[in-house]
């Protein structure tokens, strides 16, 4: 037995350093990719499900690697976390996603409701320059503030300074939507919601998978949800919705917006253009 041990752990630790250096590797890579112009925005439509028009897209960034194809930010958004490198990556989504914004409204007229959602970092929450950014990149990018969603999770604001609370507030003030995403799956979504004043909650994706799987709680937290939504005149939107009757339920439960393989899996901004001139006018 002891053999055995021995073996398991020369091969766990074989694991380990595998691992531990190709994050190192990828760290370093990730390092030159926004020069090397390697970064991509994917864009997923978000419907409204009385209508089936499309009202808006969230952006989703993606890693053209070099060698190892198209990489989901679950392979690479944790190391530029930890390193800071969000910050710069967050900078060249935002303004990436408004410029494609504002093609798509020049392209498509009848487009201009059109708005485009933003997924922040922890690192950007807390960053007293964050709104100041923002605004910044809004004036060279002429776009609309209303027109910019930005999507942020409970973490990123609870038990942190104020200084998320103060740049939630200042981006209000800019007239830019703030979206609660992920929203239920916190500790303490309440007091978030008390907390940060939004204009959307979206509906974690676990709860609308748990439609249909004979859960009856997933219905009722969606329910009380939409709920909340009305006391507080939130937009409420389900995330990841797959199947016809997802949907169904959702519409049966009152929520407006969805998004989800449903209607489309994120696309690349020549498809989305596409889709804009089929379904968003
Ligand atoms: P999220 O913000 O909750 O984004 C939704 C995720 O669900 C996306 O994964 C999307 O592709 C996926 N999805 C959409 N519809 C469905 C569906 O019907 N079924 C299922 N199973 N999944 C669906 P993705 O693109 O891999 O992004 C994962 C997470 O990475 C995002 O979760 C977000 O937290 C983060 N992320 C993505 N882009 C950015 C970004 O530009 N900046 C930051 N800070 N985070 C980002
Ligand atoms: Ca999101
Ligand atoms: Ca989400
Ligand atoms: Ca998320």
């Amino acid at each position: 037995a002891k053999e055995r041990d021995r073996t398991h752990v020369a091969v766990f630790d074989h694991q380990m350093q595998a691992l531990a250096s190709s994050r190192l590797e990828t760290e370093s890579q990730l390092g030159g990719a926004l020069e090397r112009d390697e970064l991509r925005l994917v864009y997923q439509p978000i419907v409204d499900v009385h209508t089936e028009r499309t009202i808006g897209f969230e952006a989703l960034v993606r890693w053209q690697h070099p060698s190892r194809g198209l990489l989901a930010p679950a392979e690479f958004m944790s190391i530029a976390e930890e390193t800071g490198m969000i910050l710069a990556i967050g900078e060249w989504v935002l303004r990436e996603a408004l410029m494609q914004l504002q093609l798509w409204r020049m392209d498509v007229p009848g487009a201009r409701d059109l708005f485009v959602a933003v997924n922040l970092s922890a690192r950007q929450v807390q960053d007293p320059e964050f709104p100041a950014a923002v605004a910044r990149t809004l004036a060279q990018t002429r776009a609309e503030p209303a027109a910019l969603h930005l999507e942020l999770t409970e973490s990123m604001v609870m038990s942190r300074s104020d200084v998320a609370v103060q740049n939630v507030t200042a981006l209000r003030e800019l007239g830019v939507r703030v979206s609660l995403d992920d929203f239920g799956t916190g500790y303490s979504s309440l007091s978030y919601l008390h907390q940060i004043p939004a204009h959307t909650v979206k509906i974690d994706r676990s709860f609308v998978a748990a439609i249909g799987e004979d859960n009856a709680s997933a219905t009722s937290i969606i329910g009380a949800i939409v709920g909340l939504g009305r006391a507080l005149e939130l937009d409420v939107v389900g995330e990841g919705v797959e199947t016809p009757q997802q949907v169904e339920e959702l519409r049966r439960l009152g929520v407006r917006y969805a998004q989800g393989y449903l209607w489309s899996p994120p696309i690349a901004p020549a498809a989305a253009q596409e889709w804009i001139r089929e379904k968003a006018v």
